[in-house]
């Protein structure tokens, strides 16, 4: 039987602790993670969840309370890192990112990070004391208040092939519909994000669910909810570290690029459709919001449809700021994002 040892703290089979991981002290404050340890009561793999590397994305933290509540250790094949809170200085702020006038502000674009900046010292511990125990990564980027994100991210670019397979074998047995596939040596998603570090680095192949956010009421929040501990439980089936075989949707969209709509101004966003859109397809030029002037009350800017598209992340009325999230479609004019049938996907077991 194996012993997991998590920062220098065992945790022997069939066992459950929280381990508090010291990171720097700033001003007034110790900054630190606090990770709950899962020892399964058989052998297997070591899958790490994070969440909240971005300190408004507290949506993520309601599934990790509600996953340490269901898993039974006696049923667990190998272990579960969880962390709630991966980024305690920007959750202290309410903020995405650390508001310490650093130029990596950002936690998940400022891993392998060479500098003493609150995000280094953060990312670093992640990588030094729990990426350095894991097999797996699931890395959650929720919506924050009044946005909500819609699709599982996988490695799609991985150098080792069985890497990709397992990382998209993931993300299917989420068993959501919206999949995207992150590019980890270009872009945004570089080895700056832990979803590239730890698959470049550290070769553990991983996925980024991003389902839900806040604001939207208790009845869709517990839907979100559920569906993200199914998705959860179906990986743990995947990868052989519970019995069964996960569930999968009767067809999924591969998303390869996508447009994001973003206001150029800020101001009140008032949507001209709602949450029932989600997934369906918008034509281009959709008027779908309008950006309302907060003094004058003049239209500030229309927000429609860069091109034809499925609708997949959203958003309720809310206040805006230049950038901000408001939808995401799918591009289907160039012919690189597509439906495909659960019964044509090839899902090797690891
Ligand atoms: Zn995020």
């Amino acid at each position: 039987m194996g012993i997991i040892t998590v920062y220098n703290t065992e945790v022997t089979p069939g066992n459950r602790k929280i381990i508090t991981i010291p990171i720097t002290r700033d001003l007034g404050v110790e900054i630190r993670i606090k990770a709950h340890i899962l020892a399964g009561k058989q052998d297997g793999p070591t899958m790490l969840i994070l969440s909240m590397l971005h300190g408004e994305e507290w949506f993520s933290s309601l599934i990790i309370r509600e996953l340490i509540n269901r898993i039974e250790l006696d049923d667990l094949k190998g272990n579960i890192i969880a962390v709630p809170v991966a980024n305690t200085s920007a959750f202290n702020t309410g903020t995405r990112s650390v508001m310490d006038n650093s130029d990596e502000p950002d936690a998940n674009r400022s891993f392998s990070g060479r500098y003493q900046w609150i995000s280094n010292q953060i990312t670093r511990a992640i990588e030094n004391e729990l990426f350095s125990v894991s097999d797996y990564l699931i890395d959650y980027h929720v919506g924050s208040w009044g946005c909500t994100m819609a699709d599982i991210g996988y490695g799609s670019d991985y150098k080792d092939k069985q890497m990709v397979d397992i990382s998209k074998g993931m993300a299917v047995s989420y068993g959501f519909p919206m999949i995207h596939a992150m590019t980890l040596f270009k872009g945004t998603h570089s080895d700056r994000t832990s979803m590239g570090c730890a698959g470049v680095k550290h070769k553990i192949p991983g996925i980024v669910p991003e389902i839900g956010g806040l604001g939207f009421g208790e009845t869709i929040e517990r839907d979100w909810l559920a569906q993200n501990i199914n998705g959860v439980i179906g990986n743990l089936k995947y990868l052989n570290m519970l019995e069964g075989e996960p569930e999968l949707c009767p067809k999924y969209l591969f998303i390869k690029d996508y447009w994001r709509t973003s206001p150029k101004n800020a101001g009140y966003l008032e949507t001209k459709i709602g949450l029932e859109r989600q997934f369906t397809e918008i034509k281009k030029n959709e008027h779908l919001a309008n950006v309302i002037d907060p003094e004058t009350f003049d239209i500030l800017e229309e927000i429609r449809s860069p091109g034809d598209g499925v609708l997949f992340y959203t958003c309720r009325n809310y206040m805006v700021r230049p950038g901000g999230w408001t939808f995401g479609i799918a591009n289907m004019e160039d012919g690189n994002s597509k439906w495909v049938s659960s019964k044509d996907l090839k899902i090797e077991r690891p």
